[in-house]
Order: structure tokens, then C-alpha cells, then sequence
């Protein structure tokens, strides 16, 4: 068996999903700077061979009214973008495939964007482009929540599915050479995107559902259809979403962490503000940690169930880091990656197995999307 760290090492290590950039935004915190409570930074990225980062532009659209979605966003990418601005020695924007294998050659950090929820551009294709304009290269067609033409997972459905604008948002991604994201889209958005697509989709974080009965989660009937599709699969490492039993008892505390959530934002809005992430994430992460960790081969388990029913070129990862209030055992930060292939080499799957999963199956939808382009 080859080295799994000489393996991680050189392989072009692609994460679809990190939620950062409220860091950068609320909490004046640098991509360079310690990780300070974080789980996602330039030196833990460095350390775990971290070649690449989707960055999560996300509007919390408890927090922010709709009609204000456009300045968060726009907010948001400010805010990433000065990082790769504030140290450009360090990091790269990267806009297509060759970008990200460029600024590898380069040694440089790759940064990418994705919006999280298709709220952030509030029901305008004008907006859709300047955001491509501005780096986005995929789209997470909605957070939690329904938006005006699309269903959530996580929300009651509207429309059920894609409204007839819902398609032609497809159809401009299509046109611009963005990535459809379907985590989080209800199965309903799920498979009206699939009938509508012209080319391969991500689910940038997103695991097996026919382990861990999670809604966010993608059937054994959705994977194989990601794969007839060419796309990608990106195994989410929350531990609610990879351990079943995690699971039930984060369900069991719902009530509880939802009493002080609505304490939090009743606090902020006596002061006008907008409760920031970290401020929330800190009531989850206290619940979290009551639970405990899940156990890290729940998110190994995860990763061969996809590869089983969809084959080793459908599947990538999706970390959520700092999206999530806790990660399962073993792994702290971007630091700890090399575990993942240490232990899935360890099952069996090979040097050009692990560059797949690690990165090159992201490469090859992102190309695919950007070729598209000239021909949709
Ligand atoms: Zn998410």
C-alpha cells in the first residue's frame, strides 16, 4: 500500500463547503490569523495539505430581512475577496479548474466562492450574474429555508419544487458556467433540477441518508441519479448528519437550544443588530458538547456507502467546517484531513482512488460546467 501522507501530500485536495467568511465579516478574523475556536484557516489548511476552499457566502435569513439578502451577500464576498487581497503571497482567487490547479503549481492557498441560498439574489438573474462577475462559481439553490422559487429541506414547501423562475435560474447557471448546488433543496427542488440541468451537480455538503435518516441528506435513489448525471456527491462531516444516533440526541435538546436561540435574538434585537453566527453557534456548540463525539468511522462509512452506489468519481468532500458546531472525533480543523485518506486507504482504496475523491472529481464537474458555457 503507497503512504496515505505522501498520497494526501500530493494529491490536489478540493473542500466544497466552509462557512468562514462569517468570520471574516463579523469577527474581524484574518484566513491567516490563528484558528481561534475556528476549525478552518490558512495554517491548519497548510497542515492538512488543504489545496482548495469553496467558501460559503450564506445569508441567515432569520437574521437578515430578505430585501437586505443583496448587501449581506455582497458584504460577504467584500470580505473574502480582501483576504486574498491582504495576502496575496499566501492566496489566490480562483475562478475555473485551471485557476485551482495553477495556483497549486504556485503553492498557493486556492480561495473559491459559492452562494449559500438562492435568497442572496432575490429573485433577479442580473444579480445572479454580477455575483458570477464577481467569482461565485457555484450556487447552493436554498439554505434552510424555502425561498420564492425553490424548496427547501429543511422548510414547508412552496411551490413544490422549482417554480417556472426557479428553471430559468437553472438555465442561466447553466449559461454562465456556475455550479448547481443541491444540498439543502428539498427532494422535490432535487429532482426538478436534474430534469432541468444541461450539465453535472454538486451537493457541496451532503451525506447518505440510508445511513443517517437526516432530510439534508441524499437517498441511495438521489446518489445513483447525481452519478447518472456526472456530478458529485461532497460527504458533509456534521455529526448530525453521519451518526444516527448523534443524531437523536441533538433532536432530543431541540426544544431547549431553540428557548435560548430565541432569548439570543430577542437580546440583539432590543440593540437593533442581526444576531451574528458565532453568537449562535456558541449556544450549539455547548449543546454539542454535551452530546459528545461521534465516532469518526461513522464519517468513513459515509464516504465508502457513496462510493458503493455511485462509483469512486461521484464523490468528494464537503467539510462544513465552521458551519458546524462540532465535527466527529479526531478531527479539530482542516489540520486533520490526512486522516480521512489514512483511513480510507485503510479499507482498501487506492493512491489514484483517494485523487479522485480528494479533488479531481470536483475538477472534472467544475470543467465540464465551465465548457458548457459556450454551448447552452
Ligand atoms: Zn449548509
Amino acid at each position: 500500500m503507497a503512504d496515505p501522507a505522501k498520497v494526501h501530500a500530493e494529491a490536489i485536495v478540493i473542500d466544497g463547503h466552509a462557512d468562514t467568511p462569517q468570520r471574516f465579516l463579523d469577527e474581524s478574523w484574518n484566513f491567516t490569523d490563528a484558528l481561534h475556536g475556528g476549525m478552518l484557516s490558512y495554517d491548519s489548511a497548510i497542515e492538512g495539505s488543504l489545496n482548495a476552499q469553496f467558501f460559503a457566502i450564506w445569508v441567515d435569513p432569520h437574521h437578515h430581512p430578505a430585501e437586505h439578502s443583496a448587501r449581506r451577500t455582497l458584504e460577504l464576498l467584500d470580505a473574502t475577496l480582501e483576504q486574498v487581497q491582504r495576502a496575496p503571497d499566501k492566496l489566490a482567487l480562483c475562478l475555473s479548474a485551471d485557476d485551482i490547479l495553477a495556483a497549486h503549481r504556485q503553492g498557493k492557498f486556492a480561495v473559491l466562492l459559492g452562494i449559500e441560498g438562492g435568497h442572496s439574489i432575490e429573485n433577479s438573474l442580473g444579480l445572479l450574474r454580477n455575483y458570477y462577475r464577481l467569482g461565485v462559481r457555484y450556487m447552493t439553490l436554498t439554505w434552510s429555508n424555502s425561498n420564492d422559487w425553490a424548496d427547501s429541506s429543511g422548510d414547508k414547501p412552496r411551490h413544490n419544487g422549482l417554480t417556472s423562475f426557479g428553471r430559468d435560474v437553472i438555465r442561466e447557471m447553466n449559461r454562465l458556467g456556475m455550479m448547481i448546488d443541491v444540498s439543502h433543496a428539498s427532494d422535490k427542488t432535487f429532482w426538478d433540477v436534474l430534469e432541468t440541468t444541461s450539465v453535472p451537480i454538486i451537493a457541496s455538503h451532503s451525506s447518505a441518508r440510508s445511513i443517517t435518516a437526516a432530510p439534508r441528506n441524499l437517498t441511495d435513489e438521489m446518489i445513483r441519479a447525481v452519478a447518472k448525471n456526472n456530478g458529485i456527491v461532497m460527504v458533509n462531516f456534521y455529526p448530525a448528519f453521519i451518526d444516527e444516533q448523534w443524531r437523536a440526541a441533538w433532536n432530543a435538546s431541540r426544544a431547549e437550544r431553540q428557548r435560548e436561540h430565541d432569548a439570543l435574538q430577542a437580546e440583539y434585537k432590543a440593540q437593533g443588530q442581526p444576531v451574528p453566527f458565532f453568537a449562535s453557534n456558541r449556544i450549539d456548540k455547548k449543546y454539542a458538547e454535551r452530546i459528545g463525539r461521534a465516532p469518526f468511522e461513522a464519517l468513513i462509512q459515509h464516504f465508502h456507502h457513496i462510493i458503493q452506489i455511485a462509483g469512486i468519481e461521484h464523490v468528494g468532500i464537503g467539510t462544513d467546517f465552521d458551519g458546524i458546531p462540532q465535527a466527529p472525533d479526531g478531527i479539530d480543523s482542516a489540520a486533520d484531513l490526512p486522516k480521512i485518506t489514512a483511513a480510507l486507504m485503510q479499507r482498501g482504496y487506492t493512491a489514484a482512488d483517494m485523487h479522485r475523491i480528494l479533488g479531481q472529481n470536483l475538477l472534472r464537474v467544475l470543467r465540464e460546467v465551465e465548457q458548457s458555457k459556450s454551448k447552452a
